[in-house]
C-alpha cells in the first residue's frame, strides 16, 4: 500500500502521469425497486459501508470508469490514513476478470475509448440533434433557477463543441437521475444506447423540474404582492440614505426605538409597563405594512401619552380660593360658601374620597364657569367632559381593542389631553347620560369612575390595563335632578344654582359679561358704556331665560355694533365723535325690536283662562297659561298642547272634582242636577302646543280655570299658581318653588298661590328682593285656591248650608 500511495502522490503532482485507477461501482440492491427514494438512501449507505469496509467483488458493478487522481483530500475530522481522491473519468472499461485481491483490487479490463461519430449514420446524427436540442431545454430551466455560473458556461460549451457521447454524459450527470439510471448510462458504451437512454432521463428531469418551477412561481406571486411594497420602500429608504434625505422618523427601525423611549420616560405603572413591553415585543416581530402594526403601535402610543404619573402640585390656599371665587362670580353666595367647605376639606384630607360635588341648575346660570374657577384656584388643569347624549358604555370606558378603530374611552382621552394624573374633571350634563340600553350601561361605568373605593383601578376596555383615577378631582353639572340614575345621584352632593333675578343678571352684566365682551371685540376698557337702564332693557326685552348666555350673547351684539363704529371713527380721523356711551334707544337700533313682551298685566283676561307656573326641561323656571272652553256635546273631555300622562290625570281629576262639587259652586242649580256636565264637551289646551308638557303641578291651575270657566269669573293674569291636587281637594307640594317664583318674577306676575308645604322652599331659596316684589300666599286645599284665585271671594256656598252634600274635607 505504501508502494502504491507514493505512486498515487507522484501521480497527483505529475500533470502528465499515465497513471490512472479503475473506479467501479457498488451494486444496487438486488431485488430492485424502482422507489428512487430508497435507491437514493442505498447509494449514501454504500459511501458510508465502503469507507469502513472493503466490498467484496461480486458486489461490485461490472462497468466502471478509467481516472486520474486529481487532487487528494482529507475528510473534515478524518484521522489516519484515509483519503478522499478526487478523480477525472478517462474511459468506460469492463471488468473481464479480477486477478489479485491483495492489499488492493487488480484486474483486467476492457476499455472503451470516446466514439467517434460516423458521418454516414443518419440515424446517429438525428440522434445527436435531439440530444443537443434537450441540453439547450435543459439550460434554460436552469438558467432560471440560477444555478452557479461555472456550471452553466461548462454545460454552454459542452452543448456548443463537445462529442454527442460526452454531452449524454454530462447532461445525465447535470440531472442528477436514480442511481440505477446513472448505472445504465455508465454501461452504455455503445452510443446509441447511451444517446437515447440520455434523452429518455433528461426528459423526464426536464419535466419535473418544469412542475417544480410553476408551483414555486404561484407561491411566489402569493407572496409577492405584499412583500413587493416591503422591498420598495426599503429600497427607497436606502435611495434616500444615498441621497442623504433620509427621513429619520420614517423608517420603522427609528419608530419602534423613538416609541421605546417614550414609554420609558412615560413612567407607567409597572402593569401598563407589562403590556407596554408584550406589545413592543410583537411591534417587532411585525411588518409596518401588516394592518395590525398600526394597531399595536397605536396602542403603544396611547399608552405612552397617559399620564401615568405626572401630576401638577396643588396650590391651595383658601384665601386664594375665597378670592378666586368671588372674582369670577356675581352673587350665588350659598353655592360659593359651600365650594369653600368643599375645599377646606379636600385640603386637610388630602385625598379625594369625598361625595362628588354636583351643580344643578339652568343652562347659562355659571355651572361650568365655577367648575373652571375650582380648578384656577386650586391650581389644577381642567378639563370639561359633555355627557350630554352619550348613549354607549364604550364612549366612557372605550372600545374593546378587537374592534376595528377602538378608541380609549372619555375618561382616558381626557387624561391624555390633560398630561397630568390630578386635573379637575366636569362631567356635565350628567343628567342627559343614557341608561341601560342595548349598548351597556354608561351610567354604571360612571359610577366605577365616581366611586372612590373602586377607581384607583378603573379599567379602560381600550388600554385594558388599571387606570388611577383617585387623585382626579371630579365635579358633576345638571339641569335636572330626576333623570339622573338613584346610585349615581347618591354618590353626590348637590350644589342648587336656580337662576337669576333681572336685578342679579344687570349686576353679573356690569361686573363681568361687558368687561368680557368688551376685550373679546378688541376694544378697551371704558370703550362701551351700557347704562343700568339699557342692560335691564336688554335682560327684559331681549332674553327669557333663567341663566344669562342669550344675554351675553345680546350684549356682544352691542359691543360688535360699537366696534364697527369706533373703527369707522378712527379711520375717518373722527375720534371725537366716538360716543361709547349706550341708551335705551340705542338699544332699540342696535338690537331692533324687543323679542318678548313681559307685561302680563297687558293681557286681555276671560273665563277659562289660568296663570300657572312651571318647570321645564332645563331646570329654568316659566309661566304657562291655561286655556279652557265649553261647548254642547256629550260630556267629553279634550286635552291638547304636547300632555303627558300626568297632566292629563291631573285635568280628569280636576273635572271629576268640578262636577262632584258643581252644585255647591253654584254651577248646577240643583244637586241632583247631571244633565249639565252630559250636553257639553269640555277642551282644555295648554298653549305653545310643540313644547312638551307634563308633572303634576299644574292641579291647582286646572282646577280654577275650569272653576272659572263654568262659574264665568275671569281670574287677574298677574296671579299665578302651583301645585298638585287630589280627587278630595287637597293640595300638595310641588318641585322647583325657587326657579318657578323667581321666574313668575320676571314675567311680571305679582301675586303666586303655593302649597303651603312648600313654604320652606320659599323661606329659604327666594331672594328677598323677588319676595318684597310678589305676594305669596300658601294654600291647603282647592277652596283657599280659589279664595286667592278670585280675589277673596267666596264663590261656594258653605257645605253645612246645603242638604245632602258631602262636608267641606
Ligand atoms: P352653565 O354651565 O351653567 O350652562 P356657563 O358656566 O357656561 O353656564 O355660564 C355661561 C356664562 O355666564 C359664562 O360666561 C359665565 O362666566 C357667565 N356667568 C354665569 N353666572 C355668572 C355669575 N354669577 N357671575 C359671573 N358670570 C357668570
Amino acid at each position: 500500500t505504501a508502494q502504491l500511495m507514493q505512486r498515487i502522490y507522484k501521480s497527483v503532482d505529475n500533470k502528465d502521469s499515465k497513471f490512472l485507477v479503475g473506479c467501479v461501482p457498488v451494486k444496487p440492491p438486488v431485488p430492485t425497486t424502482t422507489n428512487s427514494e430508497q435507491t437514493n438512501n442505498f447509494s449514501k449507505k454504500v459511501t458510508e459501508e465502503t469507507l469502513n469496509q472493503s466490498t467484496p467483488t461480486s458486489d461490485l458493478h461490472e462497468y466502471g470508469c478509467a481516472a486520474r487522481i486529481i487532487r487528494l483530500e482529507r475528510p473534515v475530522g478524518g484521522k489516519g490514513g484515509r483519503f478522499f481522491a478526487v478523480v477525472e473519468g478517462i474511459a468506460r472499461i469492463h471488468i473481464d476478470q479480477y486477478v489479485s485481491g491483495g492489499p488492493y483490487l487488480e484486474a483486467e479490463v476492457t476499455v472503451y475509448p470516446e466514439p467517434v461519430m460516423p458521418n454516414d449514420d443518419q440515424e446517429l446524427q438525428d440522434l445527436a440533434i435531439s440530444l443537443k436540442s434537450t441540453g439547450r431545454e435543459l439550460f434554460i430551466i436552469l438558467q432560471d433557477l440560477k444555478l452557479p455560473v461555472q456550471m452553466l458556461t461548462q454545460l454552454q460549451r459542452f452543448i456548443d463543441g463537445a462529442s454527442a457521447g460526452s454531452l449524454a454524459d454530462l447532461l445525465v450527470s447535470t440531472v442528477e437521475p436514480p442511481y440505477e439510471e446513472k448505472l445504465r448510462i455508465l454501461d452504455a458504451h455503445d452510443l446509441k444506447t447511451r444517446m437515447t437512454n440520455a434523452i429518455d432521463i433528461v426528459t423526464r428531469q426536464i419535466h419535473i423540474l418544469k412542475i417544480s418551477q410553476k408551483i414555486h412561481s404561484t407561491v411566489e406571486g402569493k407572496l409577492d404582492k405584499k412583500h413587493k411594497e416591503f422591498y420598495l420602500r426599503q429600497q427607497l429608504n436606502a435611495i434616500k440614505e444615498e441621497l442623504g434625505e433620509r427621513d429619520d422618523s420614517s423608517t420603522e427601525g427609528d419608530d419602534i426605538a423613538d416609541l421605546t423611549r417614550r414609554l420609558q420616560a412615560a413612567g407607567l405603572t409597572p402593569e401598563a409597563d407589562k403590556a407596554a413591553q408584550r406589545e413592543l415585543k410583537r411591534l417587532k416581530r411585525m411588518h409596518p405594512t401588516q394592518a395590525e402594526y398600526q394597531i399595536v403601535r397605536t396602542y403603544l402610543e396611547w399608552l405612552s401619552e397617559i399620564p401615568w404619573s405626572k401630576g401638577t402640585s396643588d396650590t391651595m390656599d383658601i384665601d386664594n380660593a375665597r378670592s378666586q371665587l368671588e372674582e369670577d362670580h356675581y352673587g350665588l353666595e350659598t353655592v360659593k360658601k359651600r365650594i369653600l367647605e368643599f375645599l377646606a376639606v379636600l385640603k386637610l384630607k388630602d385625598d379625594m374620597k369625598g361625595p362628588i360635588l354636583c351643580l344643578l341648575g339652568p343652562p347659562g346660570v355659571g355651572k361650568t364657569s365655577l367648575g373652571k374657577s375650582i380648578a384656577s384656584a386650586l391650581g389644577r388643569k381642567f378639563h370639561r367632559i359633555s355627557l350630554g347624549g352619550v348613549r354607549d358604555e364604550a364612549e366612557i370606558r372605550g372600545h374593546r381593542r378587537t374592534y376595528l378603530g377602538a378608541m380609549p374611552g372619555l375618561i382616558a382621552q381626557g387624561l391624555r389631553r390633560v398630561g397630568v394624573n390630578n386635573p379637575v374633571f366636569l362631567l356635565d350634563e350628567i343628567d342627559k347620560v343614557g341608561h341601560l340600553s342595548l349598548h351597556g350601561d354608561p351610567s354604571a361605568a360612571l359610577l366605577e369612575v365616581l366611586d372612590p373605593e373602586q377607581n384607583n383601578t378603573f379599567n379602560d376596555h381600550y388600554l385594558n390595563v388599571p387606570l388611577d383615577l383617585s387623585k382626579v378631582l371630579f365635579i358633576a353639572t345638571a339641569n335636572q335632578i330626576d333623570p339622573i340614575s338613584p346610585p349615581l345621584l347618591d354618590r353626590m352632593e348637590l350644589i342648587r344654582i336656580s337662576g337669576y333675578t333681572f336685578e342679579e343678571k344687570v349686576h353679573i352684566a356690569k361686573r363681568h359679561l361687558l368687561p368680557k365682551q368688551i376685550t373679546y371685540h378688541g376694544l378697551k376698557p371704558g370703550y362701551v358704556k351700557i347704562s343700568d337702564e339699557a342692560l335691564l332693557k336688554i335682560a327684559t326685552g331681549y332674553t327669557c331665560e333663567a341663566g344669562v348666555r342669550n344675554f351675553e350673547r345680546e350684549i356682544a351684539g352691542v359691543c360688535r355694533a360699537k366696534a364697527v363704529e369706533y373703527a369707522y371713527a378712527n379711520d375717518n380721523g373722527k375720534k371725537d365723535t366716538y360716543r361709547p356711551e349706550v341708551t335705551i334707544n340705542d338699544i332699540m337700533t342696535i338690537l331692533g325690536m324687543e323679542k318678548f313682551c313681559n307685561d302680563i298685566a297687558e293681557r286681555t283676561t276671560d273665563p277659562g283662562v289660568v296663570t300657572g307656573l312651571a318647570w321645564t326641561a332645563t331646570g329654568s323656571g316659566g309661566i304657562l297659561f291655561i286655556e279652557a272652553t265649553q261647548m254642547p256635546g256629550k260630556g267629553n273631555l279634550q286635552l291638547t298642547g304636547k300632555l303627558g300622562e300626568v297632566i292629563k290625570e291631573s285635568a280628569q281629576i280636576s273635572i271629576s272634582w268640578v262636577r262632584a262639587h258643581s252644585f255647591q259652586l253654584g254651577i248646577t242649580t240643583a244637586s241632583t242636577e247631571s244633565t249639565f256636565f252630559s250636553q257639553r264637551d269640555v277642551h282644555i289646551h295648554f298653549p305653545s302646543g310643540a313644547v312638551a308638557k307634563d308633572g303634576p303641578s299644574a292641579g291647582v291651575a286646572l282646577i280654577t280655570a275650569l272653576v272659572s270657566l263654568f262659574t264665568h269669573r275671569c281670574v287677574p293674569p298677574t296671579t299665578a299658581m302651583t301645585g298638585e291636587i287630589t280627587l278630595r281637594g287637597q293640595v300638595l307640594p310641588v318641585g322647583g318653588i325657587k326657579e318657578k317664583i323667581i321666574a313668575a318674577h320676571r314675567a311680571g306676575i305679582d301675586k303666586v298661590i303655593l302649597p303651603s308645604r312648600n313654604r320652606k322652599d320659599v323661606d329659604g331659596d327666594v331672594p328677598v328682593n323677588v319676595k318684597e316684589k310678589i305676594k305669596i300666599v300658601y294654600v291647603d286645599n282647592v277652596y283657599d285656591v280659589l279664595q286667592e284665585a278670585f280675589d277673596g271671594e267666596k264663590i261656594w256656598v258653605e257645605p253645612s248650608s246645603i242638604v245632602g252634600v258631602e262636608s267641606r274635607l
